[in-house]
């Protein structure tokens, strides 16, 4: 493992029983994101000009001044507020300028060049077992009852041979932890048998795994693996279609748009940026605006600056 404290993957603590977001969170319409950024373009010439200085932070840490707007010499586009529109249908739904979205990922590695998540782990296969835990629950409350069971079970033999009882006793404290312990039990089993007791670093074999999903195995290809793999949660879900940077119904419709939006040099990291600025600033109920380091940049209807 590269690193010992790993995380991003607390926002699968908040995805709902549907899958992933919850009513407060729907996806805007491109007529209420056009609205946004028609109430952006009024704002427009002041904010370009405030994107000199910010006044934020993405997370707790001190934010360094941004600086100016890189475009390539090429100024960004004032009408619809720096957004192109592409016509799709009979409606018209707004496409990310480029130049912007490079604009908010260097803001992003600017302000926290080497992002860290929350979720405690000791190697690979436990930050496996942690994200797993993760689903609909807080990196809190996983750590909690994994500093434990870590402690006494750091790898696939160990937890096997803890059994599934002891270690439904050990997780209790986290949600849905019968179905958990139960997969957890059998992933163990599938990695002694398949991989040598090894997490594998390939996304299908992962997913082939007791209760790893896509976006586990995303988060575990990112993180473990240093692959640049973006696992799209609520937090990432929902900033994403409101800045937006990619809008989509489903998960994989946002991981796809911003698998093809975000330059290649931020990938590695997008997905943890991602998931601070959505549980730190860009809350879902009341984003912080007003500490938010790409505001200038935000074309959402639900912007309070
Ligand atoms: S915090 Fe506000 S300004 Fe920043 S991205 Fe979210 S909605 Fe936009």
């Amino acid at each position: 493992m590269a690193r010992k404290k790993l995380s991003p993957e607390s926002g699968i603590a908040d995805v709902g029983p549907d899958g992933f977001i919850t009513p407060s969170e729907a996806v805007p319409t491109p007529a209420s994101v056009a609205k946004g950024a028609g109430q952006g373009a009024a704002k427009t010439a002041k904010n370009v000009l405030k994107a000199r200085e910010p006044k934020t932070t993405m997370s707790k840490t001190a934010m360094p001044d941004a600086a100016p707007l890189k475009t390539g010499g090429k100024a960004p586009s004032k009408t619809m507020a720096g957004m192109m529109v592409a016509r799709r249908g009979k409606q018209r739904a707004p496409v990310p300028d480029p130049v912007e979205v490079a604009e908010i990922f260097r803001r992003f590695e600017a302000a926290d060049p080497d992002p860290q998540g929350e979720l405690y782990s000791v190697n690979t296969f436990t930050f496996l077992i942690a994200v797993v835990l993760s689903a609909q629950a807080t990196d809190a409350g996983v750590n909690k009852a994994t500093k434990h069971l870590f402690a006494v079970a750091e790898t696939p033999q160990k937890m096997l041979a803890l059994g599934e009882e002891k270690l439904r006793d050990m997780i209790k404290t986290i949600g849905l932890y019968q179905a958990k312990a139960k997969n957890i039990i059998s992933l163990c089993r599938d990695l002694i048998d398949k991989y040598n007791g090894e997490v594998p670093d390939d996304r299908e074999a992962l997913q082939s795994l007791a209760g790893v999903g896509r976006k586990t195995a995303n988060v575990v290809m990112n993180i473990a693996f240093g692959e640049p793999t973006i696992a799209v949660d609520t937090h990432i879900f929902r900033v994403s279609n409101r800045i937006p940077l990619a809008i989509g119904k489903t998960p994989l419709a946002v991981e796809q748009g911003l698998e093809k939006i975000i330059p290649a040099q931020y990938k590695l990291h997008a997905h943890i940026w991602l998931i601070l600025h959505g549980r730190h600033v860009c809350k879902a109920r009341r984003p912080e605006c007003e500490r938010c380091i790409i505001s200038d940049l935000c074309h959402s209807s639900e912007k309070r600056v």
